[in-house]
């Protein structure tokens, strides 16, 4: 079992994926797509008046700001634009794929975090009515009915809280702990970038290995948002899944390259 997570950042090629990840498909490899989608709902945000917030908190882990309307926003772009252009996208390559969200079926299950510890101009301020969370529990059977059947699930957060309120969950994390879960034998995380860069962002700087007893120690290197991605593959790897590679999505076949030893391998 593989774990494709595609990120949400300018420049990812979805053609590209989509028409390799059907090749694997149809040679008979199970396979699960997640997604992102952070670049689109920035600008359909912008377009519609309510533009993204991102706060950092006081460990430097930065996150977006989800009220409730930013939420549906969120939601019109992951789960309709993006999750219906990928499904779209292998439908037309003859792969019968079902796009979910966390939320249908529970899929992803976590607490609500209702509010958030947030650094501005240099004092920790505490935000409320954030609907973000981490998912803390996998459907696994729904997973495994739609695999069983045929079908080539492609999942997106947002996640259902306990109470059953949607709620904003990070797509590594949330790939991470599906591959856990299915105890799959590897997890991509596909970006924008090479993989994990040393001097981020010079592209020959790129760490082709990561011992799996020492991923933590690399968090030094990841910025912002890749941070999350070292956290996912660290709790990916330390759950039992044998391979995390952080892989380039821009271009060529993704997929393939990655699990050819392109990119970053942590293991
Ligand atoms: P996605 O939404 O595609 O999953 P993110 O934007 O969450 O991607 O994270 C990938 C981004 O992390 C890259 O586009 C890059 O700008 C940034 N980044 C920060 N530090 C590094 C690093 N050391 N190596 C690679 N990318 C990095």
């Amino acid at each position: 079992m593989i774990v494709v997570k595609v990120g949400g950042s300018a420049g990812i090629d979805y053609d590209a994926v989509c028409a390799d990840l059907a090749a694997l498909w149809k040679a008979g490899q199970p396979v699960i797509l997640v997604h992102g989608g952070s670049g689109e709902t920035n600008r359909v945000a912008e377009a519609l008046g309510h533009p993204p917030k991102f706060v950092t908190s006081p460990s430097g882990y930065t996150s977006r700001f989800t009220d409730r309307q930013t939420l549906e926003i969120f939601e019109m772009v992951y789960c309709g634009k993006m999750n219906k252009g990928l499904v779209e996208r292998l439908q037309r390559l003859g792969v019968n794929a079902v796009g979910l969200s966390g939320l249908d079926g529970r899929i992803f299950e976590g607490r609500h975090k209702d509010s958030v510890r947030a650094v501005e101009n240099g004092k920790v301020k505490v935000l409320r009515g954030d609907h973000t969370g981490t998912v803390e529990r996998v459907n696994v059977d729904l997973v495994r009915l739609l695999l069983g059947a045929g079908y080539l699930p492609v999942l997106t957060p947002p996640a259902a809280s306990y109470e059953g309120v949607a709620i904003n969950v990070d797509g590594d994390r949330a790939a991470a702990a599906l591959a856990v879960a299915l105890r799959a034998d590897a997890l991509l995380l596909l970006s924008n970038v090479p993989g994990l860069l040393r001097a981020y962002p010079d592209e020959s700087s790129l760490i082709p290995e990561i011992p799996a007893d020492d991923v933590e120690s690399y968090l030094e290197f990841a910025q912002d948002r890749m941070k999350k991605k070292v956290l996912g593959a660290a709790e990916a790897v330390a759950g039992g899944v044998r391979r995390v590679i952080f892989g380039d999505a821009r271009a060529g076949a993704p997929i393939s390259a990655a699990l050819g030893g392109a990119g970053t391998v942590v293991r």
